[in-house]
């Protein structure tokens, strides 16, 4: 063989096993871990492998989840052009013919039906810069004040409580570089270690330096495992468990009488009001002994540092944001907020949980976190956008108002983004009856969900690995997602739909980007001054320091790592303490039709309805199908047989799930978790009342009755 060929087939081999390196970030949980995809190309087959990448969050970690996101990313299931259904059977069509049906159709019900009667269904999975946009969108290109989004359903209560305490809300109040080093934890509602898995460390690490964690779950889990103290109280009882604790901290006086004094207000409302409870009857409605309420009570006021978090477990209740800010209440004595090693953390659950709840997809909401009620936010942002302030339309409902003005006929058509309320919803027939009542549905998404296949209009959109944008992590980090992987088939990034459908409904000069930093530059601009303020930020910036913890109002200041230090965000610089009457929430209680509580949750291998992480082989493979967990005693009297098939029944309908025996859960609450879709959707159980602040369903308890499947 000649040298020349030699040196052709030595090419020819080094190209059949190229490998090539894409820059992402986990599309999954608000740890939004840094990872890496490694593509090999052996011969003409193509490999992939995820590795996590170092950054200040998630230090190089991965969980299960991130390692496998790409087999969703790269599934063949993926939609790569647009389809419409024709008599009931989805058919390839252009962008061209799918933005002009999207015009007629809107327009037309605009016409016949009002503005408003056009709505959004947005998503906190979606960039900052697509969250921004769609809000704009709605109210500009559509001028509806119908929008909402998923978050509703997840961090709503969070959001309103630290809102209404601190006057701001920014998940964390600490960076998670603090965890380590504080005295004492209370995790109430959160199961960290399924849930947003590489935040773990940061938790073994603050007990290996000595400090005392809580954990309040009706549940035993890997993340109450790693606790010195287990609350296993009863579903629904956290403000009774809060005003406990906080009563007897009141009354051994242990408080910081002068932090109270100079940074709260209300205090003695509270104190007033903790004073006439009963320790005994709290403890018989909790099921928490006394001992461990003065346990809790004892460390946490008497430790030098002390950190609460909270999550879904806690907040996803229909006295939700009463229930967090009993949590604060106990911070606000104690003085633990605003000073090293002491804070608040409401661990988000969804990727961009934070981000996307900051820049107007909410009803009520202007970006940088203005109020579309407040007249000096309207009249800004109507100047930024280049508007009138009064053609700018005011509040709007939230997500779940949304289907029952559905199916009032108030709102005839809805244009979903990257979600799939049919699943997530409580009362799940109800959105699947109010979806199919729409006189004109349209859905960007990654594949043919639930919601998806109920429509009129399905568009393809760019998956984490090919959409550049920002997105605001747990601690309030805004970190750039860099995306380079080739666009699958036709599928285009979400602000480019959004762009060209303004475009196609002549509002093109209100959406001219050409790509998501041109959004971002937009964004700060209209987040300057607001209280989530982005405007110091640059996407140069957030290369260079790998994210920026906001509030970041200058291009030279670093960002903001601890909230609260000097002032709160309310206008008199004080935190509202609140007094929140235990009886006040009229909650399902069992009775002898619904002897059980169900209480209802995430596994780690799955991620919100499922409709990703069901896709990836490795993922699904962990666990296929939903299950009830409940204790072998309830089992045996109910006839119920480890691993059989199971009726659970609510007033709003009924599921079939697996049992699966488990001594770690309450014999009186049974567990469902939420990932799976139609006959194991436990959404469908879950009642429609909602919490008066933040319009979050209680998805965390409702009451059911079981039978075996014989
Ligand atoms: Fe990280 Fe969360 Fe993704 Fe797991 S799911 S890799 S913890 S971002």
């Amino acid at each position: 063989m000649t040298e020349l060929m030699l040196k052709y087939f030595r090419d020819k081999q080094q190209k059949a096993q190229s490998e090539k390196i894409y820059d992402t970030q986990c599309p999954y949980c608000s740890m939004q871990c840094k990872m890496q995809l490694i593509e090999q190309r052996v011969i003409s087959r193509k490999k992939h492998k995820t590795i996590g990448k170092d950054n200040p969050t998630s230090e190089g970690r991965l969980c299960v989840k991130g390692m496998n996101a790409h087999q969703h990313a790269l599934h063949h299931d993926r939609i790569k052009q647009p389809l419409r259904k024709i008599n009931g059977e989805f058919k390839p069509v252009s962008w061209e013919e799918a933005y002009q049906l999207i015009t007629e159709r809107f327009q037309e019900i605009q016409k016949t039906d009002g503005k408003d009667a056009l709505s959004v269904y947005g998503s906190a999975s979606i960039t900052n810069e697509e969250a921004y946009l769609l809000g704009k969108f709605a109210r500009v290109g559509l001028q509806t004040k119908h929008i909402d989004y998923n978050g509703r359903l997840c961090m709503a209560s969070a959001a309103t409580g630290a809102n209404l305490t601190f006057g701001m809300d920014r998940g964390f109040t600490n960076t998670l570089a603090e965890i380590p080093h504080t005295r004492c934890i209370i995790l109430a509602g959160t199961n960290i270690a399924e849930c947003q898995p590489t935040i773990m460390p940061y938790f073994e690490k603050a007990k290996e330096n000595g400090a005392y964690i809580i954990a309040i779950d009706p549940r035993e889990t890997s993340t109450t495992n790693l606790a010195d103290l287990h609350l296993k109280n009863k579903p629904g009882t956290d403000v009774a468990l809060a005003s406990g604790i906080l009563k007897i901290l009141i009354d051994l006086n242990l408080i910081d009488h002068e932090f109270i004094q100079k940074r709260t207000e209300h205090f003695e409302d509270v104190k007033k009001y903790i004073q006439s409870l009963n320790l005994d009857t709290i403890a018989t409605d909790t099921g928490i002994s006394l001992d461990d309420l003065y346990q809790t009570a004892l460390v946490f006021g008497r430790e030098s540092s002390g950190m609460i978090f909270t999550a879904r477990g806690v907040e996803q209740q229909i006295n939700g944001t009463d229930t967090v800010r009993s949590f604060l209440n106990l911070l606000l004595v104690t003085g633990k907020i605003g000073k090293k090693y002491s804070g608040y953390g409401a661990i988000t659950g969804q990727g961009n949980g934070q981000g996307a709840r900051e820049h107007g997809q909410k009803a009520d909401q202007l970006p940088g976190y203005r109020s579309i009620e407040k007249e000096e936010d309207r009249k800004y942002i109507a100047k930024v956008w280049g508007i009138e302030e009064q053609s700018l339309p005011r509040k709007g409902v939230s997500a779940y108002e949304m289907f029952e003005k559905i199916i009032d006929g108030e709102i005839t058509s809805m244009f979903v983004m990257c979600s799939n309320p049919i699943v997530s919803n409580p009362n799940a027939n109800l959105i699947q009856k109010a979806l199919k009542k729409l006189k004109f549905l349209v859905v960007v998404d990654l594949f043919l969900s639930e919601t998806a296949k109920l429509a009129d209009l399905v568009l393809p959109t760019t998956s984490y690995l090919e959409d550049e944008g920002t997105l605001t992590n747990v601690e309030g980090r805004v970190m750039l997602r860099e995306a380079s992987y080739p666009i699958q088939g036709e599928a285009k990034h979400d602000w480019e739909i959004l762009c060209d459908i303004a475009q196609s409904l002549g509002k093109g000069a209100f959406f001219n980007f050409t790509n998501a930093e041109e959004i971002f530059e937009e964004l700060r601009i209209a987040s300057k001054g607001g209280k989530a303020d982005y405007s110091g930020i640059t996407y140069e910036r957030i290369r260079k320091q790998q994210g920026i913890l906001w509030p970041c109002t200058e291009s030279n200041q670093a960002g903001t790592e601890r909230l609260f230090e000097s002032t709160f965000a309310h206008e008199n610089g004080k935190a509202k303490m609140a007094v929140i009457p235990i009886a006040d929430t009229k909650k399902p209680s069992i009775n002898n039709e619904y002897p059980l509580y169900l209480t209802t949750g995430r596994v780690m291998s799955h991620y919100l309805t499922g409709e990703q992480t069901r896709k990836s082989p490795s993922l699904a493979a962990r666990n296929f199908e939903a299950f009830l967990e409940i204790h072998p005693d309830t089992a045996e009297l109910y006839g119920i047989k480890p691993d059989t098939l199971v009726r659970v029944t609510s007033k709003k309908g009924w599921i079939i799930v697996r049992s699966k025996w488990s001594t770690s859960i309450r014999k009186d609450t049974v567990f469902v978790p939420f990932h799976w879709t139609e006959k194991q959707n436990v959404n469908q159980l879950v009642a429609d009342t909602l919490d008066p602040y933040c319009q979050m369903p209680g998805f965390k308890m409702s009451v059911v009755r079981i039978s075996p499947i014989n």
